[in-house]
């Protein structure tokens, strides 16, 4: 019998990006924030490296997002990180309605180091890694 293992998956955030997004989601409260994640993907494991401030994007203290027409096909988009400024880092129906990407990135108030998570396509979390910036 062969077991089939679920492959873990894990988000890697370089540790200035984690700093920039923490920063960007308090400088929008109370309203969200949305920021386009930036990076690799192989094999279920995402590499985040810089962040992109999506174009016409629109917010409010209970949403934010962007509308996808105007985004130019970039491989390099890897997905998106956006703040809950009230309530918990859990995505909503309409934040898996608008799931672009392989990763949605929540970040939770007050946006310290543990509140950010990360979230598949289907509202599984994903295991965050923080790498120290070295390149
Ligand atoms: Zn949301």
């Amino acid at each position: 019998m062969i077991k089939v293992e679920r492959p873990k998956r894990t988000v890697t955030i370089k540790q200035d990006i984690r700093d920039g997004i923490l920063s960007y989601c308090k400088m929008n409260h109370p309203n969200e924030g949305i920021l386009i994640l930036r990076g690799k993907a192989k094999k279920g494991l995402i590499f985040v490296d810089g962040l992109v401030i999506p174009p016409f994007s629109y917010s409010g203290p209970t949403f934010a997002g962007f509308p996808h027409s105007f985004l130019p096909f970039d491989p390099s988009y890897v997905g998106t990180v956006h703040s809950h400024p009230t309530g918990q880092a859990k995505p909503s129906v309409t934040d898996l309605h608008n799931f672009f990407g392989f990763v949605s990135v929540i970040v939770q108030a007050p946006y310290e180091d543990g509140d950010i998570f990360a979230y598949d396509r289907d509202g599984n979390p994903l295991e965050i890694a923080i790498s120290p910036d070295k390149s």
